[in-house]
């Protein structure tokens, strides 16, 4: 269904397109396969929403949060079954992305009470400077598949505290979690017109709708740096703002001085969960050689006790991958690091047995002796595999670290005060986890640098992506 100036309906063309569990290949859902004339009507609903929603109080669009922070924890257990079902993700898991994606109509139910204008010093007598924060227009969002529902909060919710209205086109393998949240923002009063859906089979039109279309005043992605790139480059043509969260090769640095047991145990965490489909998923697990042996004992044992299979089920902590595409890369990545010498530590091979050949199941995998060479340890795998690589010196592994396009996560352990600030300081990423994987939260700035990306969700910066800066100048 799409949801259109406060209405559900279907694509203006008919048709529709089918939703499969990745775990079972089973059918789960039937959703309106919207056009190019669809997200047309749908920018034109939210312009002329903006015009009365941006003259609201901050105090009445923080209400509508609420509502929505609201209803999405009371639904938080649907809500989680159905993302299990549709993205593939274990049941906890699902459950600890609802709460997350809720974080955010709350936190953002505050924040848009303390968008403060400034009175600055003006250089004549007679003059003064006020500066305004306006909310910057129709907002056109395009979210990804790997976090379903909170890659959809952490825009809707800034945008609509903000004052802007929105259009959001979620991934197409995950359609039915996106109108679950539109359920939420429909349940909580939200105006007509606001916030608005397009669902779609493909997404190539509706993205050259949200660059070209001039009522749209900020384009915000997630997802792939080809896609990004591409988009953000057409929508410069009409100076459109634009807000980019890319892809990531997070490095993971284990120094001599981590506790081996500890850091290894932090890896395989952060390293399997969403099945390694998160962008701020390790790529490079660089292990002092000092602690290489102990590390890879602990990882690999808490690896053997990993259970792959569907999310639903008691116990799995390793769901299918997105598609089969996904599965042939992870794939090519493994045989390729073992042609040029890796060893594999366990895993390597696609799960078929006890019905798993219905889905697209991969063992949770480590590889030891990667190195450059190796596309596993150039390219972001977007899969369960752990590259571990090995270094003695502070200098070599922060260079080592840094020789990547991308700028998103990293990761280090050690419990030197001086070198965990010193790689804080160095470390050229968005964000820097120091003995900590989750330093994610809707209070602080999510965001990458260089290839990955262009501006920050959560936290006080999130908001101000959604915000123009005004000068007035008075002469009294
Ligand atoms: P993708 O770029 O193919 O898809 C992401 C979104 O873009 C989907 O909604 C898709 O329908 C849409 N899209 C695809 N082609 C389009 C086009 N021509 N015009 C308009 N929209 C288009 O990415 P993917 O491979 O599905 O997702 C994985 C990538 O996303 C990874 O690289 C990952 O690192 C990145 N990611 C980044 C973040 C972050 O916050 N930085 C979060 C999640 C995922």
């Amino acid at each position: 269904m799409l949801y259109v100036d406060g209405e559900w309906r279907g694509a203006g063309s008919g048709r529709s397109f089918e939703v499969t569990n990745p775990a079972t290949g089973e059918t789960i859902g039937d959703v309106a396969d919207g056009t190019r004339a669809d997200a047309s009507q749908a920018v034109i609903a939210a312009s002329v929403a903006f015009n009365t929603w941006s003259r609201f109080t901050a105090f009445e669009r923080s209400e509508y949060l609420y509502a929505a922070y609201g209803l999405m924890i009371e639904r938080k257990e649907a809500l989680a079954r159905l993302m299990t079902e549709e993205q593939g993700k274990p049941l906890r898991a699902a459950r600890n992305e609802v709460q997350y994606a809720a974080d955010f109509f709350l936190w953002y139910a505050e924040e848009a009470k303390r968008v403060y204008g400034d009175v600055l010093p003006a250089p004549r007598s007679d003059q003064r400077f006020i500066v305004l924060r306006q909310p910057v227009g129709v907002v056109a969002a395009i979210t990804p598949w790997n976090y379903p529902v909170s890659m959809i909060t952490r825009k809707v919710a800034p945008a609509l505290a903000a004052g802007c209205t929105i259009v959001v086109k979620p991934a197409e393998q995950t359609p039915l979690c996106a109108i679950e949240v539109f359920n939420a923002l429909h349940d909580a009063g939200v105006p007509a017109g606001v916030a608005n859906l397009v669902t779609t089979a493909n997404p190539a039109p509706i993205g050259d709708e949200f660059v070209e279309n001039p009522a749209v005043a900020k384009v915000t992605f997630t997802g792939s740096s080809e896609v990004g790139t591409k988009l953000a480059s057409r929508a410069a043509a009409s100076m459109k703002r634009v807000s980019l969260e890319l892809g990531g090769h997070a490095p993971f640095i284990v120094f001599a001085d981590a506790l081996p047991e500890y850091a290894a145990k932090g890896a395989s965490l952060v390293k399997f969960l969403n099945t390694g489909q998160a962008c701020i998923s390790p790529n490079r697990i660089f292990v002092h050689r000092g602690i290489a042996d102990v590390f890879l004992d602990v990882l690999v044992d808490r690896v053997a006790g990993m259970r792959a299979g569907n999310g639903l089920a008691e116990g799995v902590n390793i769901g299918p991958l997105v598609d089969m595409q996904a599965l042939e890369k992870v794939d090519r990545h493994v045989t390729d690091a073992v042609e040029h010498g890796a060893t594999l530590q366990i895993g390597g091979q696609r799960l078929i047995d006890d019905g798993l050949d219905a889905g697209f199941f991969y063992a949770p995998t480590v590889l030891s002796g990667v190195t450059p060479e190796m596309e596993v340890y150039n390219q972001e795998t977007f899969g369960p595999v752990a590259p571990i690589i090995t270094f003695t010196d502070d200098d070599e592994v922060l260079s080592l670290a840094n020789d990547t396009g991308y700028g998103l996560a990293a990761y280090v352990y050690t419990q030197s005060l001086g070198r965990a600030m010193r790689m804080f300081e160095g470390l050229h990423f968005g964000i820097v986890g120091i003995n900590d994987i989750n330093p994610t939260a809707a209070a602080a700035p999510f965001g990458g640098m260089n290839q990955s990306g262009i501006g920050r969700e959560g936290g006080r910066e999130g908001i101000a992506e959604y915000l123009e800066v005004k000068l007035g100048g008075f002469s009294i």
